[in-house]
């Protein structure tokens, strides 16, 4: 079984972003988990410049799901109050976020 690689290490800087976004708003059991938490793949929507990925705790589940607006960068989904999906609207950063995804393996 191959080991997915944790998002502080790929990408540290947007994972202390969103731990904070999280501690702002009081949500530690959320801001907890990023220091665990380890990229599954990447979005195939077909976008270029797309930078969203799952996690490999993602799960489906409509009726446990928060969506919390991230930083006008994108969007933050949290499925059982476990962090499941970051959103990165198509730009240069989602490009950029694919870009290393892609440097670590990751692919969808
Ligand atoms: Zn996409």
């Amino acid at each position: 079984m191959r080991d997915y690689p944790l998002l502080i290490e790929v990408l540290s800087h947007l994972a202390n972003r969103i731990k904070n976004y999280f501690i702002c708003k009081s949500r530690l059991d959320i801001a907890n988990q990023i220091d665990n938490l380890r990229i599954k793949e990447l979005c195939n929507c077909g976008e270029p410049d797309c930078g969203s990925f799952y996690f490999t705790q993602y799960v489906e589940n409509e009726d446990e799901y928060e969506c919390f607006g991230f930083e006008e960068i994108g969007t933050i989904e949290v499925i059982e109050s476990k962090i499941g999906f970051v959103e990165i609207f198509p730009s240069n950063f989602g490009f950029e976020i694919r870009s290393i995804l892609w440097k670590n393996n990751i692919s969808y």
